[in-house]
Formats: C-alpha cells, structure tokens, sequence
C-alpha cells in the first residue's frame, strides 16, 4: 500500500486561490461569539471567556519542534515543521494527547509569536508548518499565517485536525490551508457521543473532508517526495471497534478518487480515561489488525501507508 499512484510534480505552484483577508475578518467575528467548531458555542471568546475546549481569546501552545514522526512526504528528510496547539474541540476519552488537549499544558502566545514560530522552524529547514489541533485557533492562526506570509513564510501549510470542523469555517481557510491532515474517527452516533460528546461527529466529518478535497484536491508531491498540497486522511483504528473502520474505509472509497491517500494507524494504546470503556482499555489485536488490511482491499484502497503492528 505504498504511493502506488503518486502524483509527481517538478516545481511547487503557488495555491490557485489566493487568500482573501475578508476571510479573516470573518473568522475573529466567528471567534467573538465562538461558532469556529460544530459546538458553537457561543463562548464569548475575544472578551476572554471560554466554551467547550478551553481556548479563551490568544492562542495557547504547547510545543514547536521538527517532527520525523509523520507520513513520509510530511516529515521528509528535514522534518515537518510542527505545532502542538493546547485544548481541543473534540475532546476524545482515549486522546493519546490528553495533558495537552485535556489537561491544557502550554502556554499562552500572542499572534505574531504564532508567525514568529512558523518563521522559526522554516528556518531551520522544516518540509511544511504542521497545525496540530488547530480547530479552536483558527482565526489566530489565519492571521499568524498571512503575517508571517508577508515576511517569506513560503513553506505548505498543513491542517491536521480531528475533522469535527465546520464547513463554514473551512471555506475560510480556502486559499491558506496547502494540506488538509484529517483523522476520521467514528462512524456511529453513539461512538461520537459517548467516546467525545459528538454524536454528529461522523456527518459533520464526512461534510469537512468533502470540503477539504474541493479546496485542495488529492495530495500532490514533488519530485523529491515531499507533498505542497492536497488531502491526506487518517483513521486509527480503535479496538473492538472494526465496523466503524470499515464504514469510515468505504466512505473514502465511495466518495473520493482511488489515488485519495489514506494513512490507517494502528498505535492506539489505552490513555486518558480509557480503562473506562472496555473496548478501550486494550491493544489492537493481531487479527482487528489483520481486518483492518483486509478492508483496505475488500475497497481497493491502495495508496497510502498501513502502520506495522508493534
Ligand atoms: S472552538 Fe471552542 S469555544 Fe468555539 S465553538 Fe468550538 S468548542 Fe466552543
């Protein structure tokens, strides 16, 4: 399942569709009476107070580092350029980042600390700017991004989210989001409501990547294997809960291009409040995992990566 269908480019275009700075204004007024997220709710955010994920009115940040931990045309050679936003939209019981989105670890940073960052770690060589958690940040980031736009940030920007994401609030980002990253988690109601408070998880997901895939359209790589733009979508697979899998893996192949890439993880480990939930409280097993490939070629889904079993 490796890059059968790659697409391959000599030189990096420039994004058909410029960024339009209404857009952003547009995104501090979502911000105010906080509708970013399908949650909308109504936090009064600029002002300081906070709603559902615990973003009040600045970016909060974990960390910023190079990451090699990534799909190899992410990563690269140099490393993707990552930021660990704190807080989360989705807020998942078995969130292997949990001190972070959960317990809220990071710091508060100002806008042009967020562009100054991104500056930072193209510096020092990094392949794209990876947003990890970025949904509650998003008017911050917007406007990180096109001020450090104006000071040679000319690097791919990758949104690497959850998919619980209003389309309102993709559309804009259209023309600043160079790469979509989303991880499709469940595919039932009561998955999305008892494992994240989101039994609208998977329609509202199945909306974000069909707007995802228009923006951007299906990943594209150079020649040196490193991806500028297009759509990337995860799922890791849960224990005891190979169904939803399998009806995320068919919605891809029904909805999307064959050559869509896919990354299927299976490094799920018990974390958070797991042990709280039986099927969570465990490992994958050999034959989940062995299913789970057996999915990708029952829907002919070929390109992409399968992570080994530890
Ligand atoms: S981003 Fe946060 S405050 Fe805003 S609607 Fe979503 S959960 Fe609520």
């Amino acid at each position: 399942m490796v890059n059968k269908n790659r697409q391959v480019q000599n030189t990096i275009p420039p994004s058909p569709h410029p960024y339009k700075l209404s857009n952003l204004r547009t995104l501090y007024r979502l911000t105010r009476a906080c509708a970013i997220c399908p949650r909308e709710c109504g936090a009064l955010r600029l002002s300081g107070k906070t709603g559902f994920c615990g973003v009040g009115r600045l970016p909060e940040v974990s960390s910023h580092n190079l990451h090699f931990g990534e799909e190899p045309p992410i990563s690269g050679t140099r490393g993707s350029g990552t930021i660990f936003f704190t807080h989360c939209n989705l807020r998942c019981v078995f969130c292997q980042n949990y001190p972070i989105s959960h317990l809220g670890h990071g710091e508060t940073v100002t806008v042009k600390k967020l562009a100054n960052m991104m500056l930072s770690l193209q510096s020092r060589g990094a392949h794209n700017i990876n947003l990890v958690t970025p949904t509650p940040h998003t008017a911050q980031i917007a406007h990180a991004i096109v001020i450090a736009r104006g000071e040679g940030l000319n690097i791919p920007i990758v949104y690497n989210t959850s998919g619980y994401e209003r389309v309102e609030t993709l559309r804009l980002l259209e023309g600043l989001v160079d790469i979509y990253m989303p991880d499709i988690k469940f595919a039932t109601r009561e998955t999305g409501r008892v494992y994240a408070q989101a039994p609208d998880y998977f329609e509202v997901a199945r909306k974000a990547v069909r707007e995802m895939h228009r923006q951007v359209g299906t990943l594209t790589i150079d020649r040196h294997g490193i991806a500028f733009r297009g759509l990337l979508i995860r799922h890791l697979i849960l224990p005891g809960h190979l169904n939803e899998t399998k009806t995320i893996l068919h919605f891809i192949a029904e909805e999307f291009p064959p050559n869509t890439y896919i990354s299927l993880m299976s490094q799920y480990f018990p974390a958070y409040r797991s042990h709280e939930f039986p099927n969570l409280s465990r490992y994958l097993s050999k034959p989940e995992y062995e299913k789970a490939k057996g999915y990708l070629k029952m829907f002919h889904l070929e390109t992409g990566w399968l992570q080994e079993m530890k």
